[in-house]
């Protein structure tokens, strides 16, 4: 495929992937409003501001890149060639401050579960993963 976007337009599409709206995290969303149940986004009043909240039910639905949360796959294994040490450091803050989130939000009495990006790709498995959780 062809690369002929411009600076602009890269640079607009590297925000979009930074932004708290991915695509991964919208295909989880999907999936559980297509299971009939309510969620909030992005509660500001919980630890860590979790992407998807299911009150009624006292659950969590986290979706995590590989990358930024270190997953143990491929892409979370990746060191950045450039300016290691800030990506190291800013990748290894996020894994502190998602344990810790974790903690509190499992002390407060919610149940989280985790998704990682990885298994986005894996659409029934993905499915089953979700229903297994909300239906639990
Ligand atoms: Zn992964």
């Amino acid at each position: 495929m062809a690369d002929n976007l411009t600076a602009e337009q890269r640079k607009r599409n590297m925000t979009a992937i930074k932004s708290r709206h991915t695509k991964p995290e919208m295909i989880v969303r999907s999936i559980v409003h297509r299971l009939g149940f309510r969620f909030r986004l992005h509660d500001k009043k919980l630890a860590g501001k979790p992407d998807i909240v299911l009150p009624k039910h006292k659950k969590i639905i986290l979706v995590h890149g590989c990358f930024w949360h270190i997953h143990d796959c491929k892409r979370g294994n990746v060191t950045p060639k450039t300016n290691v040490d800030y990506w190291q450091k800013k990748r290894f803050r996020n894994v502190e401050r998602d344990k810790e989130n974790l903690r509190t939000l499992k002390n407060q009495g919610w149940k989280v579960l985790v998704i990682w990006e990885c298994r986005i790709k894996k659409p029934l498995e993905l499915e089953n993963t979700v229903k297994d959780f909300l239906y639990d």
